[in-house]
């Protein structure tokens, strides 16, 4: 019996997650989501990466983009921008529904971690997915041209202005969601996904009490690198990584998460950082393939880490 605890972001987390569910029961699985990426989009609500990871488990996730609903269509979209309405943030047709649900009960005053259970019970899946705090953080990025709202940042300017430093707006004054620090002090492992370090993973850590109950768990930290041979496998993660002045590899992520984790899992293309990382960190580096190309790479992945983490606990 192991139960996960998962701290996640969007498409890395989501792909991690899936194989997890495949390897422990998804009852023992709570997966612990970023909200710093929501936004609000002509009055909705969206929370990309609670419904990236939702979509994905469901088994309803595009493949080609790792976001958004498979066989998905854009008449709404076009229309709103025929009327002069904002058309640079795609929100397909039937994923509408979702913001609709989620906004409308918002509005009516349910904590998103109350509407994120209920959506996740609706796709039939059993594992618990929490937002990390039903209160308002939105991550904000300092560019040369000022500072970015992060879909600003992210999706109209897609991720080209180097980053100077990143904020998470009303993060101070938040509380974790029902059930966030309970998961974390219940865990038997507690698993960092191989998401965005900055993006993803710091904006959990800054809600207050979060970091605390990961450092302070009895559980044993395992981080899984998102970075493979220098290179991020989608998205800014390596050249956000460039603009902090951090080293562009494995090795910039293990200085990262050294005071978080006790495990680390390099990709085995990085092997020959593994000596330096062991030596540098108090980190227990373990090697192997973490390119979750398919289910089975992302089974294999999730037990390799559990193990990894278990013996080192
Ligand atoms: P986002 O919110 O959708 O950007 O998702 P995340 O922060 O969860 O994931 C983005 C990170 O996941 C990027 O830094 C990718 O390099 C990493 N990632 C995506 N797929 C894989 C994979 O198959 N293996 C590894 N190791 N990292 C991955
Ligand atoms: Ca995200």
């Amino acid at each position: 019996m192991s139960r996960v605890a998962v701290l996640a972001g969007g498409v890395g987390a989501a792909r991690f997650l899936d194989g997890l569910v495949r390897v422990v029961p998804p009852t023992d699985v709570t997966a612990i989501v970023n909200v710093g990426d929501d936004m609000e989009w002509s009055g909705l609500h969206i929370s990309p990466d609670l419904d990236t990871v939702t979509y994905t488990l469901a088994d309803l996730v595009n493949p080609e983009t790792g976001w958004g609903l498979r066989g998905e269509s854009r008449r709404t979209l076009d229309r709103l921008s025929e009327l002069g309405g904002p058309d640079w943030f795609m929100i397909g047709d039937l994923d509408l529904a979702t913001h609709l649900y989620r906004t409308h009960r918002l509005s009516q005053g349910d904590p998103l971690s109350a509407i994120t259970r209920d959506l996740t019970r609706r796709l039939g899946l059993e594992l618990a997915i929490t937002p990390v705090t039903d209160d308002q953080l939105r991550t904000v990025v300092e560019t040369d041209s000022g500072e970015l709202a992060f879909q600003d940042y992210f999706v109209k300017r897609r991720a080209a202005d180097p980053v100077h430093s990143l904020r998470f707006d009303g993060a101070n004054s938040s509380s974790p969601a029902p059930g966030v620090i309970d998961s974390l002090q219940e865990a038997d492992v507690i698993a960092i996904a191989p998401s965005n370090p900055f993006l993803s993973i710091d904006p959990l850590l800054s809600v207050p009490g979060v970091r605390d109950a990961v450092t302070s768990s009895a559980a044993p930290v395992v981080a899984i690198s998102p970075i493979i041979g220098g290179q991020a496998v989608k998205g800014p993660a390596a050249d956000i990584l460039q603009s902090l002045g951090h080293d562009v590899s494995a090795l910039g992520v293990a200085r990262i998460y050294d005071l978080l984790a006790d495990v680390f899992i390099l990709d085995e293309e990085d092997a020959s950082l593994a000596t330096e990382i062991d030596a540098e960190t108090g980190m227990r580096v373990v090697v192997m393939a973490t390119l979750m190309k398919d289910v089975e790479a992302k089974m294999a992945l999730a037990s390799g880490t559990l193990k990894a983490a278990l013996d080192a606990g």
